[in-house]
């Protein structure tokens, strides 16, 4: 399945060279950013032949586009997939590949912890449509067995999750859902293709909001998804006729950006690993949300399906959304804003990040603490960002002994 010849190439290798050789043009050695809408043919019954998909090649934008097919080449060996395809963002991949499968009257059962986005389809998208959504509570495991073997066409899954870094069972999933005959569907942003590959457990479709880690440098919005040839196909048709298509230019960057996304990823994990141990320990800190942590509830099963624990992690202050206010505009090298992945730390709360679509109650459903602050290693150097939350943190007031959430 793989393009290189020797089929031990690593993922680090396969950032660097994969899926790029076949679309480059005039000699160049890095692939070019084809804007062209259309193609041109001078011989119709060529042109018919690339229509109808007998011979290779490009039609029209909305369809196809060399940089995309690139970028899309890359994330598909990085996955270990048989095929791929993009979108214009992570929600349209995720959008799309719902409604390519969904009818009404079909059930889908996922989390409560999803991406904010992906919640909202579900609680007010799919119902619309007489999609009818059950989630479950993360890592409740007889909970989701026992609503899947009521009956659902989708079992849909993120991990980890968004904000609060939920680890679910991958492998144990796919069984209950393929048992169920349901398809079962894994968002990895959070982890990459570097610290887990899905398919490997059975997963039907890998969604990916590339906006965040494959991009890395927070310029460029894009999703894709990775799986069998026939699951990705009908994903691709109903993409190319809804038009939520990649724009070249971003795929560039994507491509681009891949290039380092093993280097950035590794020292993203290193970071979130002895920040979080930091802030754990830290007195105006109440909890730290991050796998890494042996008392993480999913530590065990992160270990055992994750290379590494990512670069994300998230903690609540003791002195709630008070001191969130006070402390987080004095970090100096921190980006405060809603994406995440990034090579510059990025932090914010959920309530204005991930879950900023939904209210306070829906919030406190989730689980999710009005305090929680969602923080993305970047790249810069370790000890540097941790005095950067000392000094930070060092303009609270003693923490207050209660929750204030
Ligand atoms: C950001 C994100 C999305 C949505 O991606 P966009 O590119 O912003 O549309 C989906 N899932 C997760 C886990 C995300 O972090």
């Amino acid at each position: 399945m793989t393009e290189f010849k020797d089929n031990n190439v690593k993922a680090s290798t396969k950032s660097v060279w994969a899926g790029e050789k076949e679309y480059r043009a005039f000699g160049a050695s890095q692939v070019p950013v084809v804007h062209s809408v259309a193609y041109t043919y001078d011989d119709l019954d060529h042109w018919y032949d690339v229509a109808i998909g007998k011979t290779k090649g490009h039609i029209y934008g909305r369809n196809t586009n060399p940089t995309v097919e690139s970028f899309e080449k890359k994330v598909q060996e990085l996955e270990g997939a048989e095929a791929a395809t993009s979108f214009s963002t992570g929600m349209a991949a995720i959008s799309n590949s719902l409604a390519t499968f969904l009818r009404p009257g079909d059930r889908v059962v996922s989390v409560k912890d999803t991406y904010g986005g992906t919640n909202k389809i579900f609680s007010e998208f799919l119902p619309q449509m007489n999609i009818d959504v059950m989630l479950c509570e993360t890592g409740n495991e007889a909970q989701i067995e026992e609503e899947v073997n009521k009956g659902c066409e989708i079992l849909y899954l993120e991990t980890p999750t968004n904000p609060t870094v939920k680890i679910t069972d991958i492998e144990k999933m796919v069984k209950i859902g393929h048992d169920a005959g349901a398809l079962v569907f894994v968002d990895n942003t959070f982890a990459t293709p570097i610290n887990q590959n899905p398919l490997e457990y059975g997963v039907d479709l890998v969604l990916h909001s590339a906006t965040k880690f494959l991009g890395g440098h927070a310029d460029a919005l894009g999703g894709v998804i990775c799986g069998s040839k026939e699951l990705v196909e009908q994903v691709y048709h109903y993409r190319e006729i809804n038009g939520a298509t990649m724009d070249p230019m971003a795929a560039y960057l994507m491509i681009r950006g891949m290039k380092t996304l093993h280097l950035r990823v590794r020292q993203q994990c290193e970071s979130a690993m002895k920040i979080a141990t930091f802030l754990k320990n830290h007195e105006q800190i109440d909890q730290v949300f991050y796998p890494g942590l042996e008392d993480h509830p999913g530590h065990d099963i992160a270990k055992r399906q994750m290379k590494d624990f990512g670069g994300m992690f998230s903690f609540s202050m003791k002195g709630g959304l008070e001191a969130v206010k006070l402390f987080l505009p004095k970090l100096e090298l921190a980006n405060r804003a809603a994406n995440l992945g990034s090579v510059e730390t990025t932090v914010g709360p959920a309530r204005t990040t991930s879950h900023v679509e939904n209210t306070p109650e829906e919030r406190a459903a989730l689980g999710i603490p009005e305090s929680l602050v969602r923080y993305s290693a970047g790249i810069e150097d370790t000890d540097d960002l941790i005095r950067d939350l000392t000094q930070a943190l060092a303009y609270l007031p003693e923490p207050v002994a209660a929750k204030s959430y």
